[in-house]
Formats: structure tokens, C-alpha cells, sequence
């Protein structure tokens, strides 16, 4: 099976997309042709015209420094010496480390002197020496290649076993939690929900590098279709349905309305009936007993409950980033494990546990932390602009058309 190769146009990506015939990765062609096959010109390595050397290679050993390396080459210590001497500018030979690759390349000709030294610092950058006078290294990084793979699945356990089941990379579960991060709760998918992904990946040298890029995704979750498409309106990457509203929702900015701050988050508070310092993890919004509070965003109640501090409080979950709490209510109006929309009533301004009148205390958790939701940096969710609406639409035509031109592969 000859694996077809074409470029991809899709948001101005340079990318090289490789389409394998094959989806389950038993062919070996297609498998060892995934990634940069086609070496037809004469190949090139390090900056060099490598086939016309001769090379010797190893990896630096614990306590190796550059002569240990260069001796056995054929280099005198007196031109180590000014090969370190002219170069450590540049950079350092001291800074070697044991563990890294190295390279050197050596003349094809009768005098087979030793030509280049190569030092990879890391994964995507090394250091190539001049053996020969005049001395001289030259920094450089190894060039990257972006491939576009597909994976397809059904959720049998979680994102992430399912991904490392199906072959796929595991990270790609972190991608795509993100991109979701406002719509679907990943610790509550189901079996048999269904995801068919689009992402784009960095490879140095065949390795990939670096986190999987959504490109598109259309996930179903409990019946629900939920497609997200990246797309630059000129803000930078974001993540859209396919009516051009944005993957991510604004936080309503308080839970009651008609309120007042009466006390800010403060971790030196003096507090009024404890009658000491005590840190204050929430923002109390002062408000008539019985007003309704309302939940600051679309979310699973995680607690409806009563403590003797918090009085009667709920506390929602909205994504696996953030969590919202509501203390001192009157009364509660909704259950634990109930669904709850953005702007629902979730209880009653009170005075209920500590507190000194009515009011609501409400605590912002972000990753398990409380923060100062009035602090917090939100990402915009601004949905595709009138004016690029029609260059969105031919966009996510293009990546459905590109996806559907893809074979599942696990990489
Ligand atoms: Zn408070």
C-alpha cells in the first residue's frame, strides 16, 4: 500500500499530511512510512552533505569531556585546546553532559582527518564544531516537521486509557480536555461516547515533540454532538462550534444581582465574630435576605449541604478546572448531582453558620485551590465575528473534508 502524500492548506499550515491507507496499524509500509519516507534528495544532516563523510558517533559517558572524545579522533591536546579556546563564546565544551549524542564526521579522502564534531544539547538543538582551522562552531536547531493524524474511538474506560489502548498519544487526552474544558466534564463521559479527532504534531527527527495540536474535533457525549473547530480570527487559536459561538463560556461576574461587595477575598482578614485574623477565601456580596443567588456558569452540583461555618451552602462544578461555592444561603433550591444552567437559581440570600447578616459568601476554587475570582484573567469568549463568518465556514468545510480524507491512525 503506497501511502498517498500531499501538502495541507488548512489555516495556513505549511504541514506535510501523510494519509495512510491503513487504520489499524498492521501494515508495516504504511507504519514506517508515516513519518518523513521520502528521501530523494541527497541527504542533509546537521547543516552537512552528510553521505559524503564518514562518521563515527556515541554518547557522551559520565565524566567524558570534549579531549576524551577528540583524542581517539586524531586531534592533538594542543588543538582541543584552541578549538575550546575559540569557540567558547559560542558556547562552552564544559557545558557537555553526559548521556547526550554526539557526532564526528570525518574527510572521505586519503587523509581522513577528522572534519565536524556534532554535540546534541537537546532534543531539538546541537552544536556543530569546525575541526579543521579556522576553529568555529555553529549553533542550530534540527529542522521540525508537522504531521495531521486522525484517531477515531469509543470511550470504554476514560480518554486516557481509551487513547492508549487505541495507540494513540495519551496527551492528546490533555488536548482535548481543553478544548472541551467548558463543555463536557471528562471525569463523567460515558460509555460509548464517541470522538473522531483531528491534531497536528511537531516531529524532530521522527520523535514527536511537545504537546498534540487539536485541529478539529467532533465528539458525541450522551447523545449530544459536540464539534469544535480551531480558527484565528485574529486573536489567536480558539475553539468554535460550528455556528461560530466560542467552546469556552464567560463566568457571570457575581451570584446575586442588586448586590454589594461588603468583603473582598483577603488572607488577613480581621473576622467580625471570631474576633481574630482568619484568612477570607471568597468575596461576600451583601444582599436582602431571600434574594435569589444564581449560579455563575452551566455545572454539577457537587455539594447541597450544611456546615456549621458555611451554614447552608451548595457548590457546583463546572469544568475539571473550576468550582464555585455559595455560603450563609436561607435556603437551598437545588440538589447534589443536579444538572444546573448558567443563571439558575440555586438558593436564598441568608445568615445562615457564621455570619453577621445576609449575605452570600461566595468561594471561586480553581484546580482544587481557593482563588480571588475577581483576580482571575478569564479567557474571552467571543464567538466568529459577522465579518469572518464566511471565511470560518469555508474553513471548518475544508478540515471536515481534510478529516474525512484521513485514515484512522494511532500516532
Ligand atoms: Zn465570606
Amino acid at each position: 500500500m503506497i501511502p498517498r502524500l500531499f501538502t495541507c492548506q488548512i489555516l495556513g499550515c505549511a504541514a506535510i499530511l501523510f494519509a495512510l491507507g491503513c487504520g489499524n496499524g498492521t501494515n508495516p509500509t504504511a507504519e514506517s512510512a508515516g513519518i518523513l519516507a521520502s528521501p530523494v534528495e541527497p541527504l542533509v544532516r546537521f547543516g552537512l552533505l552528510w553521505e559524503t563523510f564518514d562518521v563515527d558517533s556515541g554518547v557522551v559517558a559520565p565524566g567524558q569531556s570534549l579531549s576524551h572524545i577528540l583524542l581517539p579522533a586524531g586531534m592533538s591536546p594542543g588543538q582541543i585546546t584552541l578549538l575550546a579556546q575559540a569557540t567558547e563564546d559560542e558556547y562552552d565544551v564544559r557545558n557537555m553532559r553526559s548521556g547526550k549524542p554526539w557526532w564526528i564526521a570525518y574527510d572521505r579522502d586519503s587523509t581522513a582527518k577528522a572534519s565536524h564534531f556534532i554535540y546534541q544539547r537537546n532534543a531539538r538543538e546541537y552544536a556543530r564544531f569546525d575541526l579543521q582551522k579556522p576553529y568555529a562552531v555553529t549553533l542550530e536547531s534540527l529542522p521540525a516537521d508537522t504531521l495531521i493524524h486522525r484517531t477515531i474511538g469509543t470511550i470504554e474506560n476514560s480518554l486516557y486509557v481509551d487513547l492508549e489502548r487505541l495507540g494513540a498519544p495519551t496527551l492528546l487526552a490533555l488536548a482535548m480536555a481543553n478544548v472541551y474544558a467548558w463543555t463536557v466534564d471528562f471525569s463523567r463521559l460515558q460509555k460509548g461516547d464517541g470522538f473522531d479527532v483531528m491534531y497536528e504534531r511537531t516531529y524532530v527527527n521522527g520523535e514527536p515533540m511537545g504537546m498534540p495540536r487539536v485541529i478539529a474535533c467532533h465528539f458525541q457525549h450522551r447523545g449530544r454532538e459536540l464539534p469544535a473547530f480551531r480558527y484565528d480570527q485574529g486573536e489567536g487559536y480558539d475553539y468554535f462550534d460550528a455556528s461560530g459561538q466560542s467552546l469556552r463560556k464567560a463566568f457571570l461576574k457575581a451570584p446575586v444581582e442588586f448586590s454589594r461587595i461588603s468583603s473582598r477575598y483577603n488572607l488577613k482578614r480581621f473576622h467580625p465574630i471570631l474576633q481574630k485574623t482568619k484568612a477570607h477565601y471568597g468575596t461576600d456580596y451583601a444582599a436582602p435576605q431571600g434574594t435569589p443567588i444564581i449560579s455563575v456558569g452551566d455545572g454539577v452540583v457537587s455539594k447541597s449541604s450544611y456546615t456549621k461555618g458555611n451554614g447552608k451552602y451548595v457548590k457546583i462544578r463546572h469544568n475539571n478546572t473550576y468550582e464555585t461555592q455559595y455560603l450563609h444561603m436561607s435556603r437551598r433550591a437545588v440538589a447534589a448531582g443536579e444538572r444546573v444552567k448558567q443563571g439558575q437559581v440555586i438558593g436564598y440570600v441568608g445568615s445562615t453558620g457564621l455570619a453577621t447578616g445576609p449575605h452570600v459568601c461566595f468561594r471561586f476554587w480553581k484546580n482544587g485551590k481557593q482563588v480571588d475570582h475577581l483576580r482571575e484573567e478569564f479567557p474571552p469568549s467571543t464567538p466568529i465575528k459577522d465579518d469572518q463568518m464566511d471565511a470560518f465556514q469555508a474553513a471548518i468545510q475544508e478540515i471536515n473534508e481534510a478529516i474525512t480524507g484521513l485514515s484512522s491512525v494511532a500516532k
